[in-house]
């Protein structure tokens, strides 16, 4: 692994200047995570110089990390955050389309397979998933199959990165330790200071034919197809969790999660507002004064009686009990209020115009 010594700087990996904005950070990350993108280029160390490049965005990209690399940086860095935590908050999604789970799982490995005090056998990184949903398709729920491509270990040579036949070698710099020790003696003090084999980059062990098909990393990209049950009424906020679906753990600990996110679309009809539904019905200024039975469409499509009492002011909200989202969990659904609007004419005919004049005659007279 790149210790924090060998590490290149995060601005010089996306070629920006350090006083580089969000946007710019974000321009030059895009441009090049699209060049370097595993599943767009095949070359030898490209999936490496993604990882770096993923790495070099998650840190500028967010104020906090950012700060603590000004002043700290590489090893403030790892020392903060391990590479989950670095991950976790960051949205690959956004360029890559929703695909954001391909890409986590890379990071694995980016601070040395670090697992925190404490924390036991690790588990794998959690994946997660943004999956986009019509208000229909949230009010319905349902089965939706995702496609999440996880990184897992490399089938023809076992994850250990080299060509069948072959094996991986100590690394002769460090001894297969993957740390070099540096022994200083000052005064009566023995200082000794270790740091990451730049040979092997803290692996311990070399690969000198890599296998073909992962490229020595070790790891292959394999898809997957899931099925995901999307509760009726699901809504942003909510989290959907399949457990042991996340990546694969290196060190035998058990796989991590995959996270899926709903994002409900916005609706040309119907806003929404936690259970209810709102929507906004136009009636004629007579109708609102004598009252009428209308009828509109729900959400699901069905047509329903809305009953506007005499009288009806503009922004009334009628509400239809029952007719709102499902509320999650099977309880009932929320209600759907429908808000009158009551349009004032225009392009009106003589005749129409005639009689509200008349009208207006008629109220002026009995306001005197
Ligand atoms: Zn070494
Ligand atoms: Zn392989």
């Amino acid at each position: 692994m790149p210790g924090a010594d060998t590490k290149r700087d995060y601005y010089e990996v996306l070629g920006v200047d350090r006083a580089a904005t969000r946007d710019q950070i974000k321009h030059a990350y895009r441009q090049l995570a699209l060049q370097y993108h595993p599943d767009k280029n095949r070359d030898f160390g490209a999936a490496t110089k993604f990882r770096e490049l993923a790495e070099a965005y998650a840190v500028l990209s967010d104020d906090t990390k950012r700060k603590e690399y000004d002043t700290t940086g590489h090893a403030g860095v790892s020392e903060r955050w391990s590479a989950d935590d670095l991950m976790r908050d960051f949205q690959f999604g956004d360029f890559f389309g929703g695909r954001f789970g391909d890409l986590s799982g890379m990071f694995g490995d980016l601070f040395g397979r670090r697992t925190r005090p404490g924390a036991g056998a690790a588990r794998g990184v959690d994946l997660r998933y943004d999956v986009e949903l019509t208000l229909e398709e949230a009010a319905r729920g349902g089965e939706r199959e995702i496609h999440v491509t996880r990184s897992e270990k490399c089938r023809p040579c076992g994850g250990s990165g080299a060509k069948a036949g072959t094996k991986p070698l100590a690394c002769p710099d460090c001894g297969g330790t993957g740390q070099k020790q540096d022994v200083k003696t000052k005064k009566d003090m023995r200082l000794v200071t270790l740091t990451t084999c730049v040979r092997c980059q803290g692996r311990g062990q070399i690969v000198e034919s890599p296998c073909p098909l992962c490229q020595g990393s070790g790891y292959q990209f394999i898809p997957h197809a899931l099925k995901v049950k999307i509760p009726p009424g699901v809504d942003d906020g909510m989290m959907i969790r399949l457990s042991g679906q996340g990546e694969a753990n290196a060190n035998g600990g058990p796989p991590g999660d995959l996270l899926i996110r709903p994002h409900v679309r916005r609706h040309p009809t119907f806003e929404r507002h936690g259970d209810d539904l709102y929507m906004v019905q136009s009636v004629t200024f007579p109708d609102a004064a004598l009252g009428r039975k209308l009828r509109v469409t729900g959400l699901g499509g069905e047509t329903l009686q809305v009953m506007i009492p005499a009288g009806t002011q503009s922004g009334t909200a009628l509400r239809l009990n029952g007719k709102g989202m499902p509320k999650v969990g099977g309880k009932g659904k929320g209600d759907l209020f429908v808000v009158v609007e009551v349009r004032t004419p225009t392009d009106l005919s003589e005749r129409e115009r005639a009689l509200l004049q008349e009208l207006a005659k008629l109220q002026q007279s009995r306001s005197l």
